[in-house]
């Protein structure tokens, strides 16, 4: 996705105070100070590399013209083992000029062998949509790249297969469309000698291992028409990339992570909101629907959208060009207007100097927001996350980032916005009120000291692998040796595909026995999709997965569309649909859901005297029970609504752990505060897994209670949200004790008294936070810790 480095628009020269400061003066604000560290990033010069020789002259000075006067070590590097036939994934920071590395070798050969073709992946069209620029933009003869993707008019599309040679598409279109109608394709996979994925990061979880098993059908297809093509992958700096590119292809890929791209130095600060005092928070009349009592005795902190906000406006009174990140657009249109009222409160006119850059905007549109930011016209921005936004926005003088996005890796992405060569540059990250971000503040060795996370995905899910393998079927009969490549599980997924009477044995193989293709969403599980309609138009928006829908288009929940915000009226389930009407509360909406859970198989544990830690199958049932509304710009409750949706049932993947009552006695957990304790350590360690795996909070559930009539002794229950998992709990079983560590001091080391969002509470609990015990989460998981091997 990225341009080469050097074609990147700068900034002009930064007139504002130095990144010391620049802090200096924020953090003396308020009455405590808010920083709890700061880290210095020193700058990196660029190591470029000559131009590696198998590059054709034409081809250099195609991206002479573009403003690329050499690569820099990594894209040659990565360049150069895939054009000599390794699969090759490079894994470098933002704006590194990723593309290079592939562009090069897959246009080489282009340009050497006039019959050969290129198929790139990007996760969204709109992705694609700016490689087909750049890449059309060199004018090379005979190449002809074109996107192929579900917008592509039907008349264009047989051209394309016919005469394009760089065909960009996505994994979907290459799911629903390509590999279907492979006899059409026939031609260009047969001369198939590059396949880029592009951001390959984002293919995790369930939607990963969907798509591990599309490339699988794609290398299936290709050798059954004698071509072998290399891969090329581009991801944002992970953790082990050669391994999640490996599960993700099912092919030996080896990493170039040594990013060689210059960076500016950036100074780096964490930077925690005050507790508000229990009497002054955000005044909250009891509302009279609220059911869960304990909300209303809720110590916050001060919200992170309003602390973003304060310091948007401060920095761009300092005349600092300045861009906030935000984690929903709503959140940045709030984090916006309150940086442009503080501004025009102080001097009139100096709001205008500060926008929203929200979803639905025309790519001109956005384009001409960022040349503002750029040329200093505007001063402050407030986005969400980094794919929407132009590559070429880097170098700025300031980032705020309003929360942890989820991952290392992505904070980098957005840190690495600020900063340029030879200026020094501001990354503020401004805690969340939840347990992972309270961790980090005040564990910044876990940001700067620590390698980025892996990405996880399970291409031996049997609720992925099966639908896959019909998928297979349907494209051509499998057969012995196409078991293999489809990996551990296949043969007992194509014997319950027989037994289920989709499959049909023959002499030489299995053999689809519909008319019709298996129906299969590559983003979507645990049930049919359910439709979302506009009441009034009755036009068809999207679709959700049953798996989520109760959560996310329950009647009156707040549903946002590509940037609009609708309010759903009503979930038929029946028909599968939700039928909403565009409207744009103040407030967002939060599902909540009661479990029960039952243990079907171990698969693997650890016994450790007191503490037993497992990893097994468990069927979970839930039901999604109530829902609360929280005004957006404080996070405040307004109330709590009950639902009548029915329970739902899911077979997963779990990771569990088991304490002796007699050692709860012993650490000093009195009978009576056991499930308390439990609850409150279930809540913090949910919150914290993302620090092991890239997952959020939103793919995983779980359980507490004092006595499971299965395990027969107290205990934590941590699952995966998605039939058949998704790895996430696999993950956490093994690194438990880094993970239940960090779980732990995470809660000790949060300010509040007895418990708060930033440590035991949790947005989506079933029982309204109750009951949750502080100080006996501590001691639980002390004894834990105390008994688990390292
Ligand atoms: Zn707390
Ligand atoms: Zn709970």
């Amino acid at each position: 996705m990225e341009s080469s480095s050097a074609a990147t628009v700068s900034a002009g020269p930064s007139l504002g105070p130095t990144p010391a400061d620049l802090l200096r003066r924020l953090r003396a604000r308020g009455a405590a100070d808010p920083v709890t560290h700061v880290e210095r990033v020193p700058a990196r010069p660029g190591v470029p590399a000559p131009w590696p020789s198998w590059a054709p002259p034409e081809l250099r000075a195609a991206f002479a013209r573009r403003g690329v006067v050499a690569p820099w070590q990594h894209q040659a590097q990565a360049a150069t083992l895939a054009y000599e036939g390794e699969h090759v994934v490079v894994a470098t920071g933002t704006a590194s000029g990723k593309s290079l590395a592939y562009q090069l070798p897959a246009l080489a050969t282009l340009l050497a062998d006039p019959r050969a073709t290129v198929l790139y992946l990007a996760p969204t069209k709109a992705l694609a949509a700016d490689q087909l620029r750049a890449v059309a933009a060199l004018e090379l003869e005979g190449v002809r790249p074109a996107c192929y993707d579900g917008d592509t008019p039907r008349a264009e599309r047989e051209w394309i297969r016919r005469h394009s040679r760089f065909v960009l598409t996505n994994p979907d279109m290459l799911h629903h469309g390509v590999l279907p109608g492979h006899a059409q394709w026939s031609g260009f996979l047969r001369r198939l000698a590059y396949v880029v994925i592009d951001e390959c990061h984002t293919y995790r979880g369930v939607f990963g291992s969907h798509v591990a098993h599309v490339l699988r059908r794609l290398r299936r297809q290709c050798a059954r028409f004698g071509s072998t093509p290399v891969f090329v992958l581009a991801s944002a700096t992970s953790g082990d990339p050669s391994t999640a590119a490996g599960r993700l292809t099912g092919l030996p890929v080896t990493a170039v992570t040594e990013d060689a791209s210059p960076r500016g130095g950036v100074t780096f600060a964490l930077w925690e909101p005050p507790l508000l005092p229990p009497d002054s928070g955000p005044s909250t009349p009891v509302p009279p629907q609220s059911t869960g009592d304990h909300d209303d005795l809720q110590q916050v902190r001060r919200s992170a959208l309003r602390e973003t906000a304060d310091l948007l406006a401060d920095t761009v009174a300092e005349g600092v060009r300045t861009l906030a990140f935000v984690r929903s657009r709503k959140g940045a249109e709030v984090v916006a207007a309150n940086a442009r009222r503080a501004l025009d409160d102080a001097v009139p006119g100096l709001g205008d100097r500060v926008a929203a850059y929200r979803g639905g905007y025309l790519r001109e549109e956005r384009r001409e927001l960022e040349r503002a930011l750029l040329h200093g016209d505007l001063l402050g921005l407030a986005s969400t996350n980094a794919l929407e936004l132009g590559v070429d926005l880097i170098g700025l003088d300031a980032v705020l980032i309003c929360g942890y996005p989820g991952t290392r890796a992505s904070l980098w992405q957005q840190a690495g916005r600020a900063g340029r060569s030879g200026q020094e540059a501001l990354a503020v990250l401004v805690a969340r009120d939840d347990p992972l971000d309270t961790y980090l503040v005040h564990h910044p060795e876990a940001i700067f000291g620590a390698p980025v996370e892996a990405t996880v995905l399970d291409p031996a899910n049997p609720y992925v692998l099966a639908p896959q393998l019909a998928c297979a079927a349907f494209e051509a009969p499998l057969t012995p040796a196409d078991l293999a490549l489809f990996g551990d599980g296949a043969k007992e997924a194509v014997d319950q595909l027989v037994a289920a009477g989709a499959l049909r044995q023959r002499p030489t193989g299995w053999y689809w026995r519909h008319r019709e293709r298996p129906e299969v969403d590559l983003r979507g599980e645990g049930g049919a999709p359910v439709c979302v309609v506009e009441s009034s138009t009755g036009r068809l928006l999207g679709t959700v997965d049953g798996g989520s829908s109760h959560f996310l288009l329950h009647s009156g929940a707040v549903y946002l569309h590509q940037g609009v915000s609708y309010v759903v009226d009503d979930l038929d389930l029946v028909d599968g649909c939700a039928l909403v009407h565009a409207e744009e509360p103040d407030w967002s909406t939060h599902a909540r859901d009661v479990t029960d859970l039952s243990v079907v198989s171990v698969r693997s544990y650890v016994d450790a005297g007191p503490v037993g830690m497992f990893l097994g199958e468990v069927d979970v049932t839930s039901q999604v029970v109530s829902y609360q509304r929280r005004r957006i710009a404080t996070g405040e409750v307004i109330d709590t609504r009950p639902l009548d949706l029915p329970a739902r049932e899911l077979r997963t993947v779990a990771v569990w752990f088991t304490l002796s009552p007699q050692s709860l006695t012993l650490a000093g957990v009195q009978p009576a505060d056991v499930p308390g304790a439990l609850h409150a350590a279930e809540h913090a360690a949910i919150g914290l897994l993302p620090l092991m795996a890239t997952c959020d909070r939103w793919d995983i559930g779980g359980l507490s209670t004092a006595v499971h009539p299965d395990t027969e002794a107290p205990t934590v229950f941590v699952y995966d949200g998605h039939p058949g998992g998704a790895g996430f709990a696999e993950r956490a079983y093994g690194t438990a004790s880094a993970w239940l560590r960090a779980t732990r001091d995470a809660i000790a080391e949060c300010g509040c008294e007895s418990g708060c969002p930033s440590c035991v509470q949790s947005p989506k609990c079933g029982n309204g936070n109750n009951p949750l015990s502080k100080p006996d989460a501590i001691r639980v998981l002390d004894v834990v810790l105390a008994n688990l091997p390292e």
